[in-house]
């Protein structure tokens, strides 16, 4: 099946890679998480993905305890760039052939972020791994995928999501009667602050009408039902109406 996009950022939370646990590496979910993007791989498609590092250090945690938050967050971009590396290894052992770049210059490790290299990484079939975030504090790897999905020129960022399959209007766990969002304005997401990403990405994809699609990576093939045009998660861009999942 044809896919329905031809070049998109997949955006990882550092989560997506702590397995059970909540922290930390895990191989069972790296494995897993490569063999997703493999199968994306396959067919054909462009495919840049943007690593957070919430399982191994997040700045503002570092700040709660009296530390210099850009300092704090200069952990939390190297924390970015383990997680790279060990996506890389998981991917290459699955022989997809990877190239990772750095926001922050870290050249024995990964190239440094070269927009007009990157793309060329893509047009020659090669899997992007961006680390580093946005190579600036006081920001997210959200805004980096964001960032990232505009300097590429992806159709596309695909939030991948860990026990949540789209948006709601209010939290399904706590909520049973909670709707999931079919589509959705990003004014609507905005304003009703859903958790889609952080203020800052999300301005930033509105002002850029870039389309976002938030999803669950962890149901069965996900990713690549998405990538074969299945409507799947919610979708945010200029919608006029927001439309709630029928079943
Ligand atoms: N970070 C940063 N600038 C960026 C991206 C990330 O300073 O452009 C730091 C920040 O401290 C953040 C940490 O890196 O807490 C990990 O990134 P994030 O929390 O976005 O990871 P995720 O939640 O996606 O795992």
């Amino acid at each position: 099946m044809a896919s329905a996009y031809q070049r998109v950022v997949l955006k990882l939370s550092g989560e997506a890679l702590s397995g059970p646990v909540g922290y930390g590496i895990d191989a069972g979910a790296v494995a897993y998480v490569a063999a997703q993007i493999k199968a994306a791989w396959q067919t054909g498609i462009q495919l840049a993905v943007v690593v957070g590092g919430g399982n191994i250090w997040r700045g503002q945690d570092g700040a709660a305890w009296g530390m210099d938050r850009a300092t704090a967050d200069n952990a939390g971009m190297l924390a970015t760039v383990i997680n790279v590396i060990a996506l890389q290894d998981a991917l290459e052992r699955a022989d997809v052939v990877t190239r990772a770049q750095s926001a922050i210059v870290i050249q024995a490790v990964a190239e440094p972020f070269i927009r007009r290299r990157a793309i060329r990484h893509l047009e020659k079939g090669r899997v992007v791994l961006f680390g580093a975030g946005t190579g600036n504090p006081f920001m997210s790897t959200d805004t980096a995928a964001a960032l990232r999905a505009m300097d590429i020129g992806a159709e596309a960022l695909l939030m991948a999501k860990h026990k949540v399959d789209g948006i709601y209007d209010s939290d399904p766990r706590s909520n049973p009667s909670a709707r999931r969002f079919d589509r959705l304005s990003y004014l609507e997401a905005l304003n009703r602050r859903l958790q889609v990403m952080d203020s800052t990405a999300l301005s930033l994809c509105m002002d850029n009408h870039l389309p976002i699609v938030v999803f669950d990576m962890f149901r069965e093939n996900s990713l690549l039902r998405l990538l074969n045009g299945e409507r799947l998660g919610t979708q945010v861009a200029d919608f006029a109406e927001v439309a709630f999942t029928s079943s």
